[in-house]
């Protein structure tokens, strides 16, 4: 009998709800199992992440990963990382300003509650902007970067989008990368698996 969340992962799988939107076929991106302590909640996969069915593999991975103090083995462990998003697939690059669009909305309407009703993990990291203010929608990044925050009754921090686009925020901000990465590096190590 398979749990409810494989089930869920089954129908997310399946999921064409933004077929008609992208001019490429969905290919929703999931990755982790059931027991993983910590949810990581990104923006979107961009388009090598799609390609290759492997959430961060790209350059905001590689900082991502620095952040965290984490290798790659450690990063794609799924019984350590459940790795969600705003948007599970690949949304097509933005015809200005060299990003990606942004995450489809109905996305996170759709999945996200049935995610974390599904979900227990122990720790929540939100990755970016979006998955900030899905969670906490009347306050800035800047400030919830720096804020001792919980989601359901767990501790949570929030990261900015490690995006290579985003270096105007990492030079705004270098107490992130120079004091409070360091808590999240603790907090996160706690539930890291012994070597
Ligand atoms: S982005 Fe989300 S809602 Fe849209 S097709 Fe992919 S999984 Fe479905």
């Amino acid at each position: 009998m398979p749990s409810s969340v494989e089930t869920l992962q089954k129908e997310l799988a399946a999921c064409r709800l933004c077929q008609h939107s992208f001019s490429h076929e969905p290919r929703p991106m999931i990755w982790g199992h059931a027991s993983a302590p910590v949810m990581l909640i990104g923006q979107a996969p961009s388009r090598r992440v799609h390609e290759t069915g492997k959430p961060f593999n790209d350059m905001s991975g590689r900082r991502l990963r620095n952040w965290l103090a984490l290798n790659e083995e450690q990063f794609w462990n799924k019984d350590f990382l459940y790795i969600s998003a705003m948007g599970h697939c690949f949304p097509g690059k933005a015809l200005k300003g060299g990003g990606d669009n942004k995450p489809p909305k109905v996305c996170s309407e759709t999945w996200m509650p049935r995610l974390l009703e599904s979900f227990q993990p122990q720790l929540y990291l939100l990755v970016g902007s979006y998955a900030a203010q899905y969670f906490f929608p009347k306050k800035k990044l800047s400030e919830l970067v720096f804020e001792e925050l919980s989601i359901r009754h767990k501790p949570a921090f929030v990261l900015p989008h490690p995006s290579p686009l985003n270096q105007k925020w990492f030079k705004d901000y270098p107490e992130f990368e120079q004091a409070r990465i360091y808590d999240i590096r603790a907090v996160l190590q706690q539930w890291q698996p012994l070597q």
